[in-house]
């Protein structure tokens, strides 16, 4: 087994604390992988604190994981030692069903080894994410990272970048099409790059008047505060599609109301709590809500290969391992500039 060096928490309540584990010696599909950044996504946070039940403890979240391939099973053909390769939110599944041949892994019909807070394969061997020096993947798992762009930024592609690219991509967003992007966090400045990136008109809906400047200057056109009813008037009918980024309560109908007619609401933000629907506001415009979560590997590949190309990667502000801690607070308060990135030279 590898000895390997992570942050864990040890129950819902507890702070972060050093925790040495081991992992399995990578067999013949496996790469071994030194991590040199992890994203802090608010999954990582709510499901730290287990607010969606059923956290496994001791807990190392971190999905959004890029470093360079130390050590290649003698059968790995698409990785060498010292590529830059990426880790996403999860780490294995069946492979023979129909979601795996369709390359849609993360709905894995039989079992989604998540990169953390779950099981693998044999489902008795937890995993550890991304807050941690090494992991080891089979290379079916590993995405291929360019090398012309900074690897800290490129970390939170993993899971925001994909997570907002695949229903972009999936509702066709483009010319002509309007698009809002509800909270500017770590998915919502992802969303709002990639929607610009791919020609659309683009309207940010924040809680926090203070991130106008910065969201006129990832490329979106219109900034609204939405805490005031008023600034929404003038949007009813508005928009072809909507991606909800929100990580907590709040009323989906009024954005329901800003859909035209089959415009559709994506929701990619979890709330612990269940939304309330008010099904008049789906019903007139005969509009359209749907879920969205992640990416198969193939379409992560694609969104990596993507952003190589039009040199989108993510804003971050990258903090020693000591201050998981404060990051996670300061995401709770929605104050994230916009993605948190574990340096992992500092563990
Ligand atoms: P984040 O960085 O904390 O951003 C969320 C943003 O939502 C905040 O910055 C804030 O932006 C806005 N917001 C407005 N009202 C809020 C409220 N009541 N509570 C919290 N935030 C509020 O979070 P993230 O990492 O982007 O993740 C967002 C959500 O997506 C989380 O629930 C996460 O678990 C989920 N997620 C889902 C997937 C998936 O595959 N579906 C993947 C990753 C994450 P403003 O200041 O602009 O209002
Ligand atoms: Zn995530």
């Amino acid at each position: 087994m590898l000895q390997v060096r992570g942050y864990a928490v040890k129950t819902a309540a507890s702070s972060f604390e050093p925790f040495d584990f081991e992992r399995r010696e990578p067999g013949a599909h496996d790469v071994l992988i030194e991590i040199l950044y992890c994203g802090i996504c608010h999954s990582d946070i709510h499901q730290a604190r287990d607010e969606w039940g059923g956290s496994i403890y001791p807990m190392v979240p971190g999905h959004e994981i890029v470093g360079r391939v130390k050590r290649t099973g003698a059968e790995v053909k698409k990785f060498k030692v010292g590529d830059a390769v990426g880790v996403g939110c999860f780490v294995d599944s069946c492979r023979a069903c129909h979601s795996c041949k369709e390359n849609e892994e993360q709905f894995c019909e039989k079992h989604v080894a998540f990169t953390y807070n779950s099981l693998e394969n044999d489902l008795s061997t937890p995993t550890y994410g991304g807050y941690s020096s090494h992991i080891v993947v089979d290379e079916n798992y590993v995405l291929n990272v360019a090398s012309n762009l900074p690897l800290a930024n490129v970390a939170p592609l993993l899971c925001a970048g994909i997570t907002t690219y695949s229903p972009l991509r999936r509702f066709k967003v483009g010319p002509g099409k309007r698009v809002g992007i509800i909270g500017l966090g770590g998915l919502g400045h992802m969303g709002v790059k990639l929607a610009v990136s791919m020609g659309a008109d683009v309207t940010v809906l924040s809680t926090s008047k203070s991130k106008e400047q910065d969201a006129l200057r990832l490329g979106a056109h219109h900034f609204v505060v939405t805490k005031d009813p008023k600034n929404l008037e003038s949007l009813s009918n508005h928009f072809d599609f909507i991606l909800d980024t929100v990580a907590g309560d709040h009323d989906l109908n009024v954005y329901f109301n800003l859909l035209r007619r089959e415009g559709v609401l994506v929701m990619v933000g979890i709330p612990e709590k269940p939304l309330t629907i008010f099904p008049i506001s789906l019903i007139k415009n005969r509009r359209m809500f749907a879920g969205s979560l992640i990416g198969g590997i193939k379409e992560t590949q694609e969104m990596l290969d993507y952003c190589a190309e039009k040199n989108i990667t993510s804003e971050v502000e990258v903090i020693p391992i000591q201050q998981i801690e404060n990051a996670y607070d300061r995401t709770i308060r929605g104050d994230v500039r916009y993605r948190f990135v574990i340096d992992m030279s500092t563990l």
